[in-house]
């Protein structure tokens, strides 16, 4: 079992990032949405920006104050970009989302979002458990808010389905499709040369230049068992013509 996330916005002012925050989540497979005196979100620009997670929009639930939005969380973190001199922890958005990864089932975690403008209140960060921060260039370490969330949502996408591509389905490989064997290569290039020698075209006094550079080019092309099956059919029919033209 998985923990349960909610991301929480505070205070935000602007419908199109309400939006865009709505289809970062869905994009990264989160659905619980909180917000703490919203503007009005359900607007055209909102739904514009939500661009199909109207679910996300729809489902939002509105609340008075923060510790309202925190009601059930068992490990709250406060986003901010700002570094201030605080009693409690901090961590980067994916030793956060490595320390979610780590959770259980019953765990019920929120992350926490500032307003655009003036982020969180040392009040609403001290209803925190922790300070999460994304690494930024820190000249500049102010990001969207709806990209502040696209971040944490993929680390923490990342630590509870694994970031590994699922593994190739190697029984799924058709024989035809498998890298064709040593012998059956070894059989082409024989076949590839008596057709280059009976097409005139290799001279069988100095066989092993021409023979050598077209191994090589054959070998770069990791060809399959039904592509070298083409391959020979080719020289097959190669193979009668010339023998027609005799
Ligand atoms: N001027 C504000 C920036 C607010 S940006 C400030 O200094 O806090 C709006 C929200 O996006 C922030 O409250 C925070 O929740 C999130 N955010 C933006 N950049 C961030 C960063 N580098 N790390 C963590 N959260 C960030």
């Amino acid at each position: 079992m998985k923990p349960s996330v909610r991301i929480v916005l505070v205070n935000t002012t602007h419908a199109g990032n309400v939006g865009g925050v709505a289809r970062a989540m869905k994009n990264m497979g989160l659905a619980e949405l909180y917000l703490v005196q919203p503007c009005k979100f359900r607007t055209y620009d909102g739904y514009a920006r939500a661009s199909g997670a109207n679910d996300i929009m729809d489902n939002a639930v509105v609340c008075e104050d923060l510790t309202e939005a925190l009601s059930g969380c068992t490990h709250v973190y406060g986003t901010s970009a700002r570094s201030r001199t605080l009693e409690w922890e901090d961590c980067s958005a994916r030793e956060c989302a490595a320390q979610i990864g780590a959770l259980g089932g019953s765990a019920q975690v929120a992350i926490v979002f500032g307003r655009e403008r003036s982020g969180l209140t040392n009040e609403e960060l001290a209803l925190c458990h922790h300070r999460v921060y994304i690494p930024t260039d820190p000249s500049f370490a102010s990001l969207n808010l709806a990209a502040a969330v696209q971040l944490l949502s993929y680390e923490i996408r990342m630590a509870l389905e694994g970031d590994s591509p699922a593994p190739a389905a190697a029984a799924a490989v058709r024989k035809e499709d498998e890298p064709a064997p040593a012998d059956a290569m070894a059989h082409f290039y024989t076949h590839l040369e008596s057709t280059l020698v009976g097409l005139g075209f290799l001279d069988p006094e100095n066989p092993r230049q021409l023979m050598r550079r077209l191994r090589k080019l054959y070998q770069r092309a990791h060809p399959t068992r039904s592509e070298l099956a083409i391959l020979r059919g080719i020289l097959s029919l190669t193979d009668k013509a010339a023998a027609k033209d005799r």
